[in-house]
């Protein structure tokens, strides 16, 4: 029985739970969700400091005066410096930015409107008060939440908590993930072609999007299509992983021996085909094994459907299982800039590419949309959420569209 896409998708999510937490070192952050709310030891900023490199001034000693201004020098003070001096009347103190600001400075004037000469300081403007200065405690004050349980962790993030001083932080652990890529046909990239071969792709372009989310560590085997050989590669990865995903076989062909299998090995199944296009033959299944719940996910083999479904369907419930909230694709309405025409029954995914014009967003499918045609793939930055129900869209049809978070 062939389901719609929303349910499929609902049913993977429901599916998708954390399995566990972990502490993970600042360098190894990216891609990971936060397991716990981060607070500040101290105030961010640490202290009043420079935002400019100038002069510290007191207000007072520019007041009523005529312009330029001048004041005797009475020291620096640089980044990382201790305060040594405080400022009193009628003098200046050189300022570097991030320096610590003295004592009784009002506001900080930028080097660009001064001049140093003969051991004293010209001005050619006044400050106004608290100019150039950052304040201590005035993004994020001692003891506060600075970030949420859940949060994805991006390069900002990882700096935001560098600069709250932890070098390690509880994050959602990332699952462990085994691949299954099946096929006769497949060559090594590298290798020599030989008569009715062609090279494997699914195996790298699947790993790429699991490195794109932050897996960078997962088991891979290639198998024929031979029952036995298929059976002891998907057992075996049931044993050693968290989520299972096979690649080829899976549809009704005679050598087809994928869901055969899962079958054989008790996986219960949720579905065998989405009413979605491409990749309609689309299993997804689960397993106990040692009391932990395992997802198996076996892919069409055309390289579009595959990557297709794991941009879909797969990413999401990876997110979901590393802690994740907004899982699922970013979508937003656009434009068709021209007709599309479809039969009835299945939601298509028409690779398209989103673009601005005249302050709307118009969309428009890329050459090549064979689900063995990667190209296609390659230029569009969103999939076209084609209905399924619709056969035609004329052109100007607002429609949405998913983003391709790999463009
Ligand atoms: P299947 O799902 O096994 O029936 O395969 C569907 C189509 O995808 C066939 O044309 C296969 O040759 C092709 N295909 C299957 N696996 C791969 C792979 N790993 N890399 C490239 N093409 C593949
Ligand atoms: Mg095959």
């Amino acid at each position: 029985m062939m389901i719609p896409f929303k349910i499929a998708l609902s049913k993977v999510l429901q599916h998708a739970k954390p399995i566990g937490i972990e502490q993970i070192n600042l360098e190894k952050l990216l891609g990971c969700h936060l397991a716990e709310d981060i607070k500040t030891r101290f105030n961010i900023p640490v202290f009043d400091n420079s935002s400019v490199d100038g002069y510290c001034v007191k207000l007072s000693d520019f007041k009523g005066a005529k312009f330029p201004v001048k004041l005797s020098l009475a020291g620096e003070i640089k980044a990382g410096d201790k305060l040594n001096k405080n400022l009193t009347k009628d003098k200046t103190i050189k300022i570097l930015t991030g320096a610590q600001i003295p004592k009784g400075t009002d506001a900080i004037v930028m080097k660009e409107f001064t001049k140093e000469e003969n051991g004293k300081v010209v001005f050619y403007k006044a400050a106004k008060s608290a100019e150039n200065i950052r304040f201590k405690g005035e993004e994020f004050q001692k003891k506060n939440k600075v970030l949420d349980k859940g949060t994805k962790i991006t390069p900002p993030v990882i700096g935001l908590i560098a600069s709250l001083g932890y070098s390690k932080v509880k994050v959602f652990k990332k699952p462990k993930i085994s691949i299954v890529v099946t096929g006769n046909e497949l060559i090594l990239p590298g290798k020599k072609l030989s008569s009715g071969k062609i090279y494997d792709s699914n195996s790298y372009a699947l790993t790429g999007c699991l490195n794109e989310i932050g897996i960078t560590s997962y088991k891979l085997q290639r198998v024929k299509d031979n029952q036995a050989s298929i059976r002891k590669s998907i057992s075996k990865a049931i044993k050693s992983s968290d989520v299972i995903i096979t690649v080829g076989g899976i549809s009704v062909g005679d050598y087809d021996f994928v869901k055969d299998v899962f079958i054989s090995l008790r996986v219960k199944t949720i579905f065998t085909k989405i009413a979605m296009k491409p990749a309609k033959p689309n299993y997804f299944g689960v397993i106990k094994h040692k009391n932990q719940k395992k997802l198996v996910f076996g892919l069409p083999g055309n390289p579009v459907s595959s990557i297709l479904s794991f941009h879909q369907i797969i990413k999401p419930a990876l997110l979901k299982i590393m802690g994740g909230k907004a899982v699922t694709p970013f979508k937003m309405k656009a434009q068709l800039e021209k007709e599309v025409k479809k039969n009835k029954g299945r939601l298509e995914f028409v690779r398209g590419i989103v673009s601005q014009s005249n302050g709307k967003l118009e969309v428009a499918p890329t050459k090549g949309q064979g689900s063995h045609m990667l190209g296609g793939m390659i230029n569009a930055n969103c999939l076209i959420n084609f209905p399924r129900e619709k056969s035609f869209l004329s052109k100007g049809t607002e429609v949405e569209v998913d983003f391709i978070d790999w463009n």
